[in-house]
């Protein structure tokens, strides 16, 4: 009988899976190595030239291959395409050809090397991430230079655990189209990694990050993955598998059950209507969020088309990607967000640090210095704004006058459209991220000039509580229930509503539903959280009387601790909604 290993690695995408080991084909790629005489120099910098081409060739392939399965595995094929191209590659590649007198393979595992390095040394673990998509993009072109045959249809049995060293993100798509995997594990891979994100999409469990515990498997082995927790089973024992099974099972109903209900108004037990809408990345995330019930789209965070590119997107390209998704959501809200990228996010400017770039030049701070990227998605949405019903919002305002800039930018965008003569759809509503708490203390003034607000909570918390949400040693300090965030929280939805303006919450805050009870309780009338976290939601506010969650409230906020209010909160919701749960 052999014995049971367990991995933890990082739960990339939830879900828990049971099935039999896929191990892809994890042979390292051994890179010929050889010098050539300085008259084969420019035969083989030909070589080099035509293994780009043929690359370039099967990601065209690919891209027609996976045609229907939605846009985003096409902007990832589409961003390798640009990598393939980028002149820094090319160049580099045939100088050390020509200068160093090196074969194309060896030249190309240099150039893959020094930007793997470069990689490694950012600070944001988003685009760390990236490297996995440039050493896939160099492995093709090496793979092809050595004449090896590349994009087999893998046949993969039903419900198998896709295993690999790392997954690329065409791999993971094809296989998702084939309806067979079960779940993905990689050696490889963080929570941001395409392939989770991939994964994500598509509802299929990942485990990712787990080192080296994907060497040791074997086609075949037993494995029990749970994606959430990031615990992945080699041999699980009878017992395990039975519990397994169990979750698996109960996860099908609770899924089925949520899909049957989602369509269904999140309406109190008292008659207060609450608006629940989807937070998303990629255009693809539509489908889900509206069979799990979402009624608009309460965050489209738009920084996200940067992935994997060394140039930002043209307005057309904005242009295509909001009219895509403003269509698709028909006449229900969308709120598009103006890029938030920081300091150290953005290309071009990747490698130049700054000392604290959560404070630093981030966001709409960004913006308004680089008013031609700016003005590019102000247009494209003004532009796209024929197309439905579409919301702005600006992130990290943190004073009056960067709302004031951004809207002049808006309408100067909007004037100079209407001289061009470029169809421009009629007025929408502007509003701001509160996440700063000078935001949180103004809230009064900027509601006599936001349209609405959208609470971050995720940077509201982080900034109000001194804590960089990316530093594992202070998370044990990022609480949502402290009495700074919950009084914060109360001020900014009473100043809205005074103003008469609509408030709505898109932090990770809004999809916990442990905390849906306090929400209500402090009057929030509109929620945005991810496609699974919808149901779950929506099930309690269907459950809860207003009156009855400012009760609950009003006790937790006689507490001055952290920890009473949410020992507190946590017992109250337990006895509600939770009775009998483990
Ligand atoms: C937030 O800060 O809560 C938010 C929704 O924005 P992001 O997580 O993209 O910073
Ligand atoms: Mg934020």
């Amino acid at each position: 009988m052999s014995t049971t290993v367990t991995y933890q690695g990082i739960g990339a995408s939830p879900g828990v899976a049971v099935g039999i080991a896929f191990v892809l084909d994890a042979r390292r790629l051994r890179t010929p190595r050889h010098k050539l005489e300085r008259s084969a120099a420019a035969a083989e910098v030909l070589r080099f030239k035509t293994a780009i081409e043929l690359s370039d060739s099967q990601f065209e392939d690919l891209k027609k291959k996976l045609g229907s399965e939605g846009e985003e595995h096409t902007l990832i094929i589409e961003a390798h395409r640009l990598m393939l191209h980028d002149p820094m590659f090319i160049v580099e590649v045939t100088r050390l050809i020509k200068e160093d007198l090196i074969n194309a393979e060896w030249a190309v595992r240099r150039v893959r090397r020094r930007l793997k390095h470069q990689f490694d040394n950012l600070d944001d673990e988003y685009f760390r991430e990236r490297k996995s998509d440039v050493e896939f993009v160099a492995d093709r072109v090496i793979r092809n230079l050595m004449g090896e045959v590349v994009d087999q249809e893998l046949e993969v049995p039903p419900n198998a655990i896709v295993c690999g060293h790392d997954i690329s993100p065409a791999d993971a798509a094809m296989l998702v189209r084939s309806g067979s995997v079960g779940a993905f594990v990689t050696n490889l891979g963080g929570h941001t990694s395409h392939t989770a994100i991939v994964a994500r999409a598509r509802e299929v469990p990942a485990v990712v990050g787990l080192g080296k515990a994907v060497d040791a498997l074997r086609n075949g082995d037993v494995m029990a993955v749970d994606g959430r927790r990031g615990l992945v089973l080699v041999n699980p024992g009878e017992q395990q598998l039975a519990l397994f099974r169990e979750t698996i099972r109960q996860q099908q109903l609770d899924e089925a059950q949520a899909l049957k209900t989602a369509e269904l108004p999140a309406t109190t037990t008292d008659g207060h209507r609450v608006r629940i809408n989807g937070n998303m990345e990629f255009p693809e995330e539509i489908p889900s969020l509206l069979a799990h019930g979402a009624e608009g789209i309460g965050l489209y965070r738009t920084e996200f088309l940067f992935l994997n590119r060394s140039t930002p997107p043209t307005e057309d390209e904005h242009f295509e990607s909001y009219k895509q998704v403003l269509q698709a959501m028909g006449d229900r809200p969308v709120t598009i967000r103006t890029l938030d990228l920081g300091g150290d996010k953005v290309p071009g400017r990747k490698f130049e640090r700054e000392q604290n770039p959560a404070l630093g030049l981030r966001a709409i701070r960004y913006c308004l210095q680089h008013r031609e990227l700016f003005r590019a998605q102000l247009r494209a949405l003004l532009r796209a704004s024929v197309h439905g019903n579409l919301r702005v919002m600006f992130p990290l305002i943190s004073s009056i006058s960067e709302l004031r800039e951004a809207r002049s930018e808006l309408e100067a965008c909007r004037s100079e459209l209407s001289r061009q003569g470029v169809p421009v759809g009629k007025r929408f509503p502007i509003g701001i991220m509160v996440e700063t708490p000078s935001a949180a203390w103004i809230a009064d003034r900027l509601a006599q000039e936001a349209d609405f607000f959208s609470i971050g909570t995720n940077d509201l918390i982080q900034y109000s509580l001194a804590i960089d949400r990316q530093n594992r040693d202070v998370a044990y300090l990022y609480r949502p229930l402290h009495l700074a965030i919950l009084r914060s929280l109360d001020s900014i939805i009473s100043a809205a509503k005074s103003a008469n303006i609509p408030v709505a919450m898109c932090g990770e805050m809004a999809g916990d539903a442990t905390l849906t009870i306090v929400l209500l309780a402090l009057g929030l009338e509109e929620f945005s959280m991810t496609a699974g976290q919808i149901p779950g939601v929506k099930d309690i506010i269907r459950r809860v009387s207003r009156t009855d969650a400012v009760a609950v409230l009003q006790q937790a906020m006689a507490f001055s601790s952290a920890e009473e209010i949410e020992r507190f909160i946590k017992a109250e919701v337990d006895r509600r909604f939770y009775t009998g749960a483990a």
